[in-house]
């Protein structure tokens, strides 16, 4: 069984590229809303936004307009040499849709760049405090933050982190709130305060005044499939934080920009946490670009105690903020933030629909736009499909023969189970829905006979 795709379409040269593996995929040829084509004239949906990323859809010409106007004023300009229009004006933005004090923003070009800004920032800002005895970011297992090696050392994901461990910092992990999974008689509610109350215990195990911080993504992503917590974790964990003095770090690299229905995730609970890490639907894939938003009663100190000891050659880059402008005008004309919220509750119940035809179908879950499916053995005692099957790795690569792209990751291990997400872009209509769910019906079924066939069940 294989789930590289290893014959490419209308590219047959030899790549001079390289990326995780030497598997070669189809050439693109152009995107337009939520389709894409490669050369051969396959049309595929991207049912994934990329790795959730698109967030608006492909080539949206108002995005394009914007772009090209400011690479007619200025294509860069760099920081230290000039301010620009472009950042200045996000920057004011996104502090105005952030919640309650965060309205200091720092620039980056991605998701790693922005968690890695927000470890530095906690840090200095301890510094700045007096506590320098504070290095330890806790985190959730699993979860992902980053490929950096500071971004990585919160990652909970040990394949990842197995080549790098002598070079990294051992930063401690606390169970992700698999509440799906778990088989004892709680409430939802004692449930996740049974999950927050894990983040008290490893602060007082580590000692609260070794702490600096504690970073959960509010939905999770990849690494848990769209897991998402008890309403009782949220204010739980926020209310610790504050007991220990302990900065609460959002991730919201996928969920920010409004995949969840909301610009911020943390909306959905009415959180503000101390510092919100926000890239991938920023820019939407029209360029690269992330940011680290945080209140002044953490940068003003920094900012005043040595400066912030920590950037990038293309922070603030014009370009990437005017193509970060454009996309949250979109967001605001189309009414995206709206309809990933009710696009999302009508896909996800199609999704749950499924269920109803595939046993293996374990869990269907997720907020807005972004949603997971979880492959299961057993869906009464939730029993993971043996690994050695990749399950969702298989259904990724047979969606993507069909036409659909669904995001994939393969189990190595180090996660449990199998899952997929299904997260269009925001844009996305339910009568488009059938391009989705029709060859995922297609491929559950060829996926669930292979499986059957292997003995898997
Ligand atoms: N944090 C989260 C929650 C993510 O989902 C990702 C990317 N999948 C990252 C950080 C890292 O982002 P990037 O790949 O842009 O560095």
């Amino acid at each position: 069984m294989t789930h590289d795709i290893k014959s490419p379409v209308g590219h047959n040269r030899e790549s001079r590229l390289f990326y995780q593996s030497r598997s070669r995929r189809p050439l693109i040829d152009r995107a337009e809303g939520v389709y894409m084509w490669d050369v051969d004239g396959k049309r595929y949906i991207d049912a994934s936004s990329g790795a959730m990323v698109s967030n608006i859809g492909h080539s949206d010409p108002r995005v394009i307009a914007a772009m090209n106007a400011q690479l007619e004023k200025a294509s860069f300009a760099y920081r230290l040499h000039f301010e620009n229009d472009a950042a200045e004006n996000l920057a004011w933005r996104l502090a105005e849709r952030a919640p309650g004090d965060l309205e200091r923003v720092f620039f980056v070009s991605g998701g790693s760049e922005a968690v890695e800004s927000c470890i530095k920032l906690a840090r200095q800002y301890a510094l700045a405090k007096g506590q320098a005895q504070r290095t330890k970011i806790i985190s959730r297992f699993p979860s992902y933050h980053g490929s950096t090696l500071g971004a990585l050392a919160l990652t909970g994901y040990t394949p990842m982190h197995a080549p790098f461990a002598p070079m990294m910092v051992d930063q401690p992990k606390i169970p992700a709130p698999t509440c799906y999974l778990d088989r004892d008689d709680l409430s939802d509610h004692d449930r996740g305060i049974k999950y927050a109350n894990m983040l008290e215990a490893e602060i007082i195990k580590q000692g609260p005044e070794t702490v600096l911080g504690f970073i959960m993504e509010p939905v999770g992503g990849a690494a848990t499939g769209a897991l998402v917590a008890p309403d009782s974790y949220y204010g739980r964990i926020r209310e610790i934080c504050d007991q220990y003095g302990i900065l609460l770090i959002y991730d919201e690299v996928m969920t920010g920009a409004g995949r969840t229905g909301k610009y911020f995730a943390c909306e959905h609970w009415g959180i503000t946490p101390d510092i919100l890490a926000v890239s991938k639907g920023l820019a939407a894939g029209y360029a690269p670009l992330g940011a680290m938003i945080a209140p002044d009663r953490i940068v003003g100190p920094v900012l005043d105690h040595g400066g912030f000891i920590h950037g990038y050659t293309y922070a603030g880059n014009p370009l990437a903020c005017a193509a970060g402008n454009a996309v949250l005008d979109v967001i605001d004309e189309d009414g995206l933030l709206e309809n990933a919220a009710a696009s999302g509750a009508a896909l996800k119940a199609e999704l749950s629909k499924l269920s109803d035809e595939f046993t293996m179908i374990g869990d269907v879950r997720g907020k807005g736009l972004l949603l997971a499916v979880e492959l299961v053995k057993d869906r009464t005692s939730m029993e993971p499909i043996d690994p050695k099957h990749m399950a969702a790795a298989r259904l990724v690569d047979i969606a993507y023969d069909k036409g659909l792209i669904i995001y994939w990751r393969r189990t190595r291990g180090g996660y449990r189970g199998d899952h997929v997400m299904v997260c269009p872009p925001m844009t996305i209509k339910p009568e488009q829905f059938d391009d989705i769910l029709v060859p995922l019906r297609a491929a559950l079924v060829e996926l669930q006979d292979e499986l059957a066939t292997a003995g898997a069940f």
